[in-house]
């Protein structure tokens, strides 16, 4: 079967042909489709492109930040303002895929990637889609991302989170860039020394990237030292059945989760 490629001036253009058509895939850089034409995928017959500038921009304004969604890892890594996200747009792949992953894409990266998101979603980040510029948290773009007609996203708005508080970390079996068996993200936002607001995320610990609302409510309040987490630790996986995949058995995420997250909590502020 062919793939055709079609390119329009605006994402919302693009968005109008997808919403139509169910043959049809918005490609970012491609790292995804394009291994999917290579590999004879027939579930799909066309390709949409847009070449929309405001996919590719970085707005910041104070400290609200919009990051289109064409801007690859490798634009965040060359963004000064974006330092917070360095860390996890470094943990993607090797250099020629972040050369190509887009923010966008990695909203919809299938398990157990996603570490972008997985940032993101710790951060409280919202969507923007292509149709009518709709906001939409971008927890709830991750839970319905299945859902038909698929949506266009836009871009990433997010505010910058405080200075040292926001911590990401991914853990792989091969060093510097395997696939994730857990990924944890962390913004743990402090009023006089207590945490205020904190917000975790997991990746590769469902099929989408999650909050861990147990976790959260446990850090609230609390200091960030060994007794001030011991709660949190404890609550690690409460709500969590982790898959199990060829990276890690679901036993096994189980069992690290909790120990990484407290060597993140505990981890210097940067
Ligand atoms: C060798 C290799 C290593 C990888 N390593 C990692 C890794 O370590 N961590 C990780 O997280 N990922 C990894 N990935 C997965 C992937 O490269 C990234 O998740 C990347 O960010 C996907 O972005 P893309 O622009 O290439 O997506 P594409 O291939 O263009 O698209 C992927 C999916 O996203 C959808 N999509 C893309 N842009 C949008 C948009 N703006 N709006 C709506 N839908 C959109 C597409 O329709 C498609 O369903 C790896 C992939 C490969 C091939």
């Amino acid at each position: 079967m062919s793939v055709s490629v079609k390119t329009f001036d605006t994402a919302a253009e693009a968005a109008q042909v997808l919403s139509n058509d169910r043959a049809a895939r918005f490609m970012g850089g491609g790292t995804w489709i394009m291994r999917a034409v290579n590999e004879g995928n027939q579930s799909f017959s066309s390709v949409l492109l847009a070449r929309d500038p405001v996919l590719r921009q970085v707005q910041v304004q104070g400290d609200r930040v919009v990051i289109g969604a064409g801007v690859t890892m490798a634009q965040i890594l060359g963004h000064g303002e974006l330092a917070f996200l360095h860390r996890a747009a470094k943990s993607v792949g090797g250099p020629a895929i972040r050369n190509m992953a887009t923010v966008g894409g990695n909203l919809f990266a299938w398990h157990p990637y996603g570490d972008l998101a997985t940032a993101l979603l710790a951060l409280d980040a919202t969507v923007t889609l292509a149709s009518g510029n709709q906001q939409q948290a971008l927890a709830d773009l991750l839970r319905d991302r299945e859902r038909e007609p698929r949506p266009v996203v836009l871009s990433v708005t997010l505010t910058r989170p405080q200075q040292g508080a926001f911590r990401f970390r991914k853990v792989s079996r091969v060093k510097p860039k395997g696939i994730s068996l857990l990924t944890i993200a962390a913004n743990l936002p402090q009023a006089s020394e207590r945490i205020s607001g904190a917000r975790i995320a997991y990746g590769s610990m469902a099929d989408t990237p999650v909050r861990v609302p147990a976790v959260e409510q446990a850090l609230e309040g609390k200091t960030l030292d060994e007794a001030g987490i011991a709660q949190a630790v404890a609550a690690a996986t409460n709500g969590i059945e982790p898959p199990t995949d060829a990276i890690a058995s679901s036993w096994y995420r189980k069992e690290v989760a909790p120990v990484h997250l407290k060597r993140l909590l505990l981890e210097a502020a940067s």
